[in-house]
């Protein structure tokens, strides 16, 4: 265990101060399987009550909590969890194996919930492969409470939580309630990982790359955490806590004067309009794009809806999500991306669709390449979004678009999809805009073939980045590869910028360097006047933007591209001093 006061140092991916009691996540200990004496029999079955009891509570809370937030039929997997736990088979065998084995019920409950789940792996009946998944949640919560080891923090009354894990997934994050969670520290992932982004569009705090950090802070113990600077401390002094107070004072005047931007217009000294547009992943985010009022959605990340669930939203479902979001922003345009699934985000029916594992899958089957290999499943995404479409002003986007090729056949599967909603008299609009997401070099390379294919290009850097460098975003160990200004970026930046211009089509930023005070003089000196980024990101953008001229930004911006050391432009952007304004 740490020493008091002691202090750590992450990458400050998502900013603000925050403190807290330390709540533990990661995966439970090891369970060691014992014998037991006859006489401890009853004491352990007494125990397995008291642990599906702890169970059925949290789940219940937790899928109320959700239902709020989500969609009720997203909720419904809690609802296959509680029958499971009611299941009396379940419970019968758990209890036979203890009797039987006279071991520990630890033990029991691991060895049924594994012999359950190769009895659902060898069926061909995939409903029950589904449930895989469900047995393994249900089994791991079970777990957690008979070892004393759980997630109890997230359900208490605790008003102020800090979460350390080794990572968080999107799928996890889903489910954090962000009344209670005032900052989150994992041990890997990086500033754009996926974590990053969703902690950014909370807005709460993030540090990463803290190795090994959950191992040496016990349960509730008090945290601080700056996610301006990337510093931890465990236990802090006295005369620490003072120190932050002040720091979050300043921190909440900063935002106060950031906000009396919100109302003014985006432009630059010398009068060029820059559009500033939300990143969103739900309904609720839609209302954060509003109050700081951005010009639309410039990037609606739809895998939030096919995460943490067991099957595919069908079409009305996502048909109900994209019009409520569409309705809620007309005549504003919502720029729907479509599932951008793989990678990090996965979800437990893709899974059993691809029982090989990647062994690299931000390589592997991800976005449109795993939407185009199930094109059943793909045209109802998109026979939603057109019919959502009708209720305002939605665009369509396409992940990970590598060639020209992938755009024909997704043009061919949204003309199949038109005519089958023609056919059934449902309406939608047919001049909706279809656009393609730059985010690896090959795309970047090939814009100027690939916008004669499509009406507007979103340029997504988290992963070009990744793809350029050849440097994983979700991994701390490599992060300090991971450079938006290494000169290829701004080479293939400009490259497409210029390829957009001389199309008279629409080019913009959704990746993490838009909402980046740092690159912003650069990104409009670069020619990119569309920006999309977390809404908290816009006031200070904005003010940025408001005190520089276009014609400085494109001197920078050449300036910056004649040199061929990341270094020499990050001194030149220092020099250039943009952040003191
Ligand atoms: C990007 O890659 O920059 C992007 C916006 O997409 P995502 O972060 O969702 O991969
Ligand atoms: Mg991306």
């Amino acid at each position: 265990m740490v020493e008091k006061h002691s202090k750590f140092h992450g990458i400050a991916v998502s900013p603000g101060i925050a403190w807290g009691k330390a709540c533990i996540m990661g995966s439970p200990p090891k369970i060691t399987r014992r014998k037991i004496k006859v006489a401890q029999v009853t004491q352990e079955l007494a125990r397995l009550t008291q642990a599906i009891d702890s169970s059925r509570e949290q789940i219940e809370s937790l899928r109320d909590r959700i239902k709020s937030r989500l969609s009720a039929k997203e909720a419904a997997i809690f609802d296959a969890h509680l029958l499971f736990l009611k299941d009396p088979v379940f419970i019968a065998q758990i209890q036979k194996k203890l009797l039987e084995a006279q071991i520990n019920i630890e033990a029991a409950v691991e060895e049924v919930i594994e012999e359950s789940v190769a009895v659902f792996k060898s069926t061909q009946d995939s409903y029950l492969k589904e449930r895989i998944q469900d047995v393994r949640d249900v089994g791991s919560r079970i777990l957690g409470n008979l070892i004393g080891y759980s997630q109890k923090c997230l359900i208490g009354e605790e008003k102020h939580l800090i979460i350390v894990s080794p990572e968080i997934t999107p799928s996890q994050a889903v489910g954090f309630n962000t009344t209670q969670i005032k900052g989150l520290i994992t041990e890997k992932g990086g500033p754009t990982s996926h974590a990053a982004i969703l902690a950014r569009s909370l807005g709460i705090p993030l540090i990463s790359g803290i190795p090994n950090l959950s191992r040496h802070i016990e349960l509730s113990t008090p945290v601080f955490m700056n996610g301006y600077t990337g510093e931890v401390i465990i236990n802090p002094s006295h005369r620490q806590i003072q120190k932050y107070r002040i720091s979050a004072k300043a921190q909440a005047e900063k935002k106060r004067q950031e906000k009396k931007v919100i109302g003014l217009p985006s432009v630059t000294s010398d009068g060029w309009e820059i559009h500033l547009f939300a990143n969103i992943r739900t309904e609720e985010d839609v209302e954060l794009a509003q109050v700081f009022q951005a010009e639309g959605i410039g990037l609606y990340r739809t895998e939030i809806h096919f995460l943490d669930r067991n099957e595919y939203p069908d079409e009305d479902e996502q048909f109900q999500h994209y019009r409520t979001i569409v309705e809620k922003m007309a005549p504003f345009p919502v720029t729907i991306r479509t599932m951008d699934l793989g990678g990090d985000k996965f979800t437990s029916y893709y899974n059993n669709n691809h029982p090989l594992p990647e062994r690299n899958p931000y390589l592997g089957l991800r976005a449109i390449r795993l939407s185009l290999k199930y094109p059943e499943i793909f045209k109802q995404q998109l026979r939603a979004i057109l019919r959502a479409s009708e209720f305002g002003n939605a665009k369509i986007l396409l992940p990970m678009i590598a060639s020209i090729e992938e755009i024909k056949q997704v043009k061919r599967l949204l003309l199949q999809s038109m005519n089958e909603l023609s056919e059934q008299n449902i309406p939608f609009k047919q001049d909706f805009l279809l656009g393609a997401m730059i985010e690896i070099p090959s795309a970047a390379l090939a814009a100027e073939a690939i916008l004669k294919e499509v009406d507007f290009l979103s340029v997504g850097t988290n992963d070009l980045i990744q793809y350029t460098l050849a440097v994983d975003r979700g991994n701390a160990q490599v992060s300090q590869f991971y450079e938006a200004l290494h000169p290829s970026i701004l080479f293939l930046l400009k490259h497409i910028a210029d390829a957009a211009r001389r199309a008279g089509k629409e080019v913009s930023i959704c990746g993490e360097m838009a909402g980046d005070i740092r690159y912003s003089k650069l990104l409009l000196g670069l020619g990119y006047t569309h920006l999309s980024m977390s809404s908290f990101f816009i006031p200070q953008v904005k003010k940025i933007i408001r005190s520089i001229s276009m014609h400085e930004a494109n001197a920078l911006a050449n300036r910056a591209l004649s040199l061929n050391e990341v270094k020499k432009i990050k001194q030149l952007l220092e020099k250039d001093k943009v952040l003191n304004n």
